[in-house]
């Protein structure tokens, strides 16, 4: 093989594709129906806007962006998530003025330069949505519960609702100084990454992945214990309303998240059972970020999904989508006239809806029927010498074996009536 597919990208073949598409299909259909509308921003960006809202000392920022200088030696980078790309149009194209709120979603591509391995790749999908303008934590609710509803209609179980307050800076400031205490000694002792952090944003620390720092993260302080008076109402009131709707969920109090514009209520829904990389979905309130970037001062909260993880629970649960794969017509020729009448056939038959296909050098009818089969072809027309003579094709139907002779003329009905 001489070319291949680059480490961290993968080819959705078509089986796989199918289920993409099923997942798509739902997901636009419950945004539609929460009022969310599609918007496409552009996969690469100037650098500064991710550095800008991801935050200068996340890893995504330091370590994982595909950042390159074009021909006239400015500094663009690869999306490696969708919000900050959506504020920025939101705010360029005033998208906020025209309504009180404005409810967007998202479907696409994105790139971290990461280690990839299972449920981890450099190039990866996600669906996601922003809901900006309201700050009332029956907003967060709004998009807590919309995520989860995806995953229910997809059919998928096991699932956990992990929230936490990741406050906002003025409660973060205090927080601070306390992780820098408490890790004060116990810094040499871990990564090099964490030391890093340790100078540049404690807060990170909680991040970290690493077995061995996790056992001085399970003990470090909590940032439930600094929320200033705003964030823990706000916090509050969120966890009274999943009350209310009867939503379980679990309080992960060192869930920080990899991205700096996050404030207040934030979440993730996890999978138990899909080793490390178990979170489908994360998200959760992030009211700066808007006037970080140059806008109006206007909170939001938002989530996003990964399809691959998705993709693989949806395999691990042996959970069947709706398929499709069926082919309606297989039109079998036998010689260049018959292969001529069958092109004006097959045309019409679309027309009507039909999913119609067929082999453009046709050889023995015998391979053409063992290619409708591959196809799973309801009926087969077979068009040969004899059956131009009388205008007339031969209509196979597949399932029980038995043959017609149908004139042309009556093939769009017969087969509209037999294929439904
Ligand atoms: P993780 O902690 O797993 O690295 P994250 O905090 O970086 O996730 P977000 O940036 O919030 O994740 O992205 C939301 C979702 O996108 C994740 O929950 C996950 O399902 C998916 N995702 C993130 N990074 C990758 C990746 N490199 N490959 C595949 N999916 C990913
Ligand atoms: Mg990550």
């Amino acid at each position: 093989m001489k070319y291949k597919s680059i480490r961290g990208t993968r080819d959705i073949l078509p089986e796989e594709a199918r289920k993409w598409q099923y997942l798509e299909k739902v997901a636009r259909e419950i945004f539609q129906k929460y009022g969310y509308e599609e918007i496409r921003t552009p996969i690469f960006e100037v650098t500064e806007l991710f550095q800008r809202s991801i935050g200068d000392d996340t890893d995504i920022v330091t370590k994982e962006m595909y950042t390159f200088l074009d021909k006239k030696g400015r500094s663009l980078t690869l999306r490696p998530e969708g919000t900050a790309g959506i504020i920025r149009a939101v705010i360029e194209n005033n998208l906020y003025r025209q309504k009180r709120i404005t409810r967007l979603y998202y479907l696409g591509a994105m790139y971290r330069y990461e280690r990839p391995q299972k449920g981890r790749q450099r190039e990866f999908y996600q669906i996601g949505a922003e809901l900006i303008g309201p700050d009332n934590p029956a907003s967060d609710i709004e998009i807590i519960t919309l995520t989860l509803e995806l995953f229910h209609v997809l059919g998928l179980k096991n699932l956990t609702l992990y929230l936490n307050s990741v406050g906002c800076p003025r409660c973060r400031a205090r927080y601070r100084e306390s992780l820098k205490d408490y890790f004060k000694d116990k810094i040499k002792m871990m990564c090099t990454d964490c030391q890093h952090r340790y100078s540049l944003n404690p807060m990170r620390i909680l991040d970290c992945k690493e077995e061995g720092d996790r056992v001085y993260i399970e003990k470090s302080p909590k940032i439930s214990d600094y929320l200033c008076q705003d964030c823990q109402e706000q916090f509050e009131k969120v966890k009274e309303y999943l009350h209310f709707l009867k939503i379980d969920y679990t309080l992960d109090p060192y869930m920080v998240r990899g991205l700096d514009y996050y404030t207040k209520a934030a979440f993730e829904i996890k999978y138990e059972g899909l080793g490390a990389q178990d979170t489908l979905a994360a998200g959760g309130r992030y009211d700066r970020l808007v006037h970080d970037l140059g806008g109006p001062d206007l909170p939001a909260v938002g989530f996003a999904l990964g399809v691959e993880r998705v993709m693989e629970v949806i395999d691990k649960e042996k959970i069947s989508l709706p398929s499709g794969v069926q082919t309606d017509v297989y039109v079998a020729t036998l010689g260049e006239e018959a292969l001529k009448e069958s092109i004006k056939l097959i045309r019409e038959l679309r027309h009507e809806n039909l999913k119609v296909l067929n082999d453009f050098n046709p050889t023995s009818l015998k391979a053409q029927l063992r290619q409708a089969d591959k196809w799973k072809a309801k009926f087969v027309l077979i068009i040969g010498e004899e059956e131009l003579s009388g205008k007339r094709a031969t209509v196979k139907n597949m399932s029980t074996g038995g043959q017609e002779s149908v004139p042309f003329s009556e093939l769009k009905g017969y087969l509209l009536r037999n294929c439904s």
